[in-house]
């Protein structure tokens, strides 16, 4: 396995946490965050909670969006870490479940319960 494909992807994205820069992390929340509410009173109280951030450093971060913020932290996350990711691969085509805890495959349907 040596290249990514979107669902891998999204896996990474998603549960590899742990890998990612404090930076990395506060940008993801703060686009995951943006994205649910236009409200500024919402956005104002997300920020105070430290949901948020209004650093400028983190809003360079996400100012091309946050597939292309996605893109850049999945890629560094892949070359700096790819043998320390712990990966619900399927048994049988090895590509990526869905979820840690998934037991069937997406792709080939194989079920491993
Ligand atoms: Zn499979």
């Amino acid at each position: 396995m040596d290249s990514l494909y979107p669902e891998l992807e999204d896996y990474i994205y998603r549960y590899s946490g742990r890998f990612m820069t404090d930076d990395e992390a506060m940008a993801r929340k703060t686009v995951m965050y943006s994205l649910k509410t236009q409200s500024e009173s919402m956005l104002s109280m997300m920020r105070e909670k430290g949901w948020m951030s209004d650093d400028p450093k983190i809003l360079s971060m996400i100012a091309d969006g946050s597939e292309a913020l996605k893109d850049r932290i999945v890629k560094r996350i892949w070359n700096d870490h790819r043998e320390e990711l712990s990966l619900n691969l399927c048994p049988e085509c090895k590509l990526i479940t869905r979820t840690p805890d998934a037991r069937q495959c997406r792709f080939c349907f194989h079920d491993w319960h």
